[in-house]
């Protein structure tokens, strides 16, 4: 099987954060609990599909006063947005497309803890990160200690090589991406009225060249000024889109494990490179203890069809056991008889064929935006996305982040036809 991975690591050495203007305006970016004044208090607003994407957006357009409904086909979070690690970085997307969207969404998702206790709520909490690199092994812990060793927590007593620090409690942090997401559409449901229906979107309906309505199978016709398509990978299903971009699904899988030590593992999230005891080339899968106890490990990711269900995605039994191979090569604590396995599963990174979102009105039809593409890192920008979306539907215009670099409008007059 072909396995890529998107590289989440930062380039070596890690980027100076100089300030730059972009970055000291969107440090201030507060989340407030007040909605703002705005003359379109009354605007209707249907946001479909229920992943990070298009909660964060339901929640920023509904706190500044638009009407929201949110149309999702299984359940809120029921795809990567609830599967994902939760990893956030605030400058590892710097010198690059999505630099200010990242810095912007670090901070909101800061904020957005201390507005929604996200500590308690979401188990959100800054970590320590580092990168190292493993050997397949199926003995207890190695004894042997390699140079930069001192920096490894006690718990990571497997075959670890070459450690390095690439986050600290300052850049970088985490979410339980689906408590995170049910956390945000409870309270946009609770005190800023979004309305949540639970049905597939089937068409969008133009009047002329602007939107006025979305259609769900069954035939329930939903009216709106403004309709917000945040399908994830299911965004190359539907014409609308797949005529003007290709957004396809790269599937990764997961498992959770729940350590009888829970106590023993510290919170520093590991990036590995990880060598089979065959050889072959590295595999970079990535651990994440989360303060509920789990540890979540994540890699073995490819190119695969999107099934029409999200809940008939289920993860291929070969990259599931070299998942568990991974985690109890890194740790005693993770290996079978000292974890329960809580959860083995997949689902799909929304990709790009340039890798950048593609956030913005689609061109020709006005009222009708598109947030998706957010491939491996859409925990991290959901808020900066759905904030920014929020400003375009109501203002015209975001000011949080600079959206110009995803508008749908790059891809006119290059789509091919597949
Ligand atoms: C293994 C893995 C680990 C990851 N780890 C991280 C991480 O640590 N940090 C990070 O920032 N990102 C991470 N990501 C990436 C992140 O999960 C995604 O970028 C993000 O969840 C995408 O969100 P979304 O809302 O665009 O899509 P999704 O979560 O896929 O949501 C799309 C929703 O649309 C709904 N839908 C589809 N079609 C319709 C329709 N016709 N009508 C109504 N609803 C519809 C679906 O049911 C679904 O709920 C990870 C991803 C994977 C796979």
């Amino acid at each position: 099987m072909a396995v890529t991975s998107p590289s989440r690591l930062p380039p070596f050495p890690q980027p100076l954060r100089t300030p730059n203007r972009r970055i000291s305006r969107v440090t201030l970016i507060r989340s407030t609990s007040s909605p703002m004044n705005r003359n379109s208090h009354s605007k209707r607003v249907v946001v479909c599909g229920g992943g990070v994407i298009g909660v964060c957006t339901a929640y920023f357009l509904a706190k500044s006063g638009a009407a929201v409904t949110l149309v999702e086909k299984s359940s809120v979070a029921c795809a990567a947005s609830g599967k994902a690690g939760g990893f956030l970085a605030l400058d590892w997307c710097d010198g690059g497309a999505l630099s200010s969207l990242a810095r912007a969404s670090f901070n909101l998702h800061r904020s957005l803890s201390e507005e929604l206790d996200g500590a308690r709520s979401y188990g959100y909490r800054p970590l320590t990160t580092l990168s190292l690199t493993v050997t397949e092994s199926h003995s207890a812990s190695s004894g042997s200690k390699s140079p930069g060793s001192s920096i490894l927590p006690s718990w990571v007593d497997g075959s670890a090589r070459t450690p390095r620090t690439i986050g600290t409690a300052e850049t970088t942090a985490q979410v339980h991406p689906q408590l995170f997401t049910r956390t945000l559409i409870s309270k946009a449901v609770e005190k800023y009225g979004v309305e949540v229906v639970i049905g597939k979107l089937e068409s969008v309906e133009v009047d002329g060249d602007r939107v006025n309505s979305v259609v769900l199978e069954g035939g329930r016709v939903i009216e709106s000024d403004a309709v917000v398509l945040a399908l994830g990978p299911w965004s190359g299903k539907f014409e609308l889109l797949s005529s003007l971009f290709r957004v396809y699904g790269l599937k990764a899988h997961s498992i959770v494990l729940e350590p009888k030590e829970s106590d023993a593992i510290t919170p520093h999230a590991l990036f590995l490179s990880y060598y089979h005891s065959q050889g072959g080339k590295p595999m970079d899968p990535e651990v994440y203890p989360r303060p509920n106890g789990e540890v979540y490990v994540c890699g073995m990711s490819a190119e695969a069809e999107v099934p029409d269900d999200p809940e008939q995605i289920v993860g291929d039994p070969e990259s599931i056991r070299v998942l568990k191979s991974v985690a109890s090569s890194v740790s005693s604590h993770l290996r079978e008889g000292e974890a329960q396995v809580r959860a083995e599963q997949a689902c799909f990174l929304p990709c790009t064929d340039d890798s950048v979102p593609i956030i913005g009105e689609v061109p020709g039809v006005r009222g009708c935006y598109v947030a998706t593409g957010h491939s491996c890192w859409g925990i991290l920008n959901g808020p900066a996305t759905g904030a920014a979306m929020a400003e375009l539907v109501l203002d015209g215009y975001a000011s949080i982040v600079d959206l110009a670099e995803f508008s749908p409008a790059r891809f006119v007059g290059r789509r091919r036809k597949f």
